[in-house]
């Protein structure tokens, strides 16, 4: 019988796949078998190095209608995990419009039109398919000076059940998995305030900051067959940090 929980014979595209958690999310797929395309702004030839196969694409997210263009090209896709995502941090009162359109175009516009992409074309082949988006604790809660990161969060988790409802029926089942704490380049300037890092550190039940790996497991379960059944769940990866 076929292990539920690989990926053998299955493409995958994964977004800031260059470094951090989407970088960890290219190896897990690869290691499960799939042909991972690592997608980035930046070069993904590490990634492509560390995975010892798949190939790199250049893919720049802050023009959203430009990359869902780019994507269109790979016709015969299987999984998409949108996971590139940018924050700025500011006080709500002096947040600039330019931060906030960059924040949109990049985590939520772009989740959107790479994912309108993929299912024209899984559709028009009568294939079905995976999509993963990565939310995030601020899915959930509202944080502290990120109001664009917060509000492309909340939209992510919200646009996740609303395409999963319409394309359940395309087999093509959408998920996203909500991170807590990883230590990537998102969270360095956390790390590095002692304060924050401690009150951190000190709410986490697991005890230490997540690895970009814990995010990869759980984005590998949700792109094979034993999950078959789940669409339009947001998976919480964060060390019990939203049960406390
Ligand atoms: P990261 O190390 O900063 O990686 C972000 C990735 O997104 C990088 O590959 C980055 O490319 C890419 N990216 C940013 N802007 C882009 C653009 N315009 N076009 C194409 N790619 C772009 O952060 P990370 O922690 O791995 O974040 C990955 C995802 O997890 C994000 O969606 C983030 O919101 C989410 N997340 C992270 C945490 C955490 O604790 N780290 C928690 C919750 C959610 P460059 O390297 O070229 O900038």
């Amino acid at each position: 019988m076929r292990d539920p929980f690989r990926l053998d014979g299955k493409r995958a595209l994964v977004t800031g796949a260059n470094t951090g958690i989407g970088q960890a999310i290219a190896i897990g797929l690869a290691q499960a078998g799939a042909h991972v395309i690592a997608a980035g702004r930046s070069s993904c030839d590490e990634t492509v190095a560390m995975m010892g196969g798949g190939e790199a694409l250049m893919l720049e997210l802050a023009d959203p209608a430009a990359a869902a263009a780019v994507v269109a090209e790979h016709k015969t896709l299987d999984i998409l995990v949108n996971n590139a995502g940018i924050i700025r941090r500011e006080d709500s009162v002096d947040y600039s419009e330019a931060d906030w359109d960059d924040v949109m175009d990049v985590n939520l516009k772009a989740v959107f039109m790479l994912s309108q992409s993929f299912a024209k074309s899984a559709m028009a082949r009568g294939a079905g398919g995976r999509i993963v988006n990565i939310a995030s604790l601020l899915s959930f809660q509202g944080g502290i000076r990120v109001p664009a990161y917060t509000a492309t969060k909340h939209g992510v988790a919200g646009l996740t059940k609303a395409l999963a409802n319409e394309w359940a029926r395309n087999g093509i089942n959408v998920n996203a998995v909500a991170p807590g704490y990883i230590a990537t380049n998102n969270t360095t300037a956390l790390r590095e305030d002692p304060k924050r890092s401690a009150e951190i550190l000190s709410r986490i039940p697991a005890g230490r900051w997540g690895d970009p790996a814990d995010i990869a497991g759980a984005v590998t379960f949700l792109c094979g067959a034993a999950s078959g059944y789940v669409t339009g769940a947001v998976l919480n990866v964060d060390g019990g940090w939203l049960a406390r």
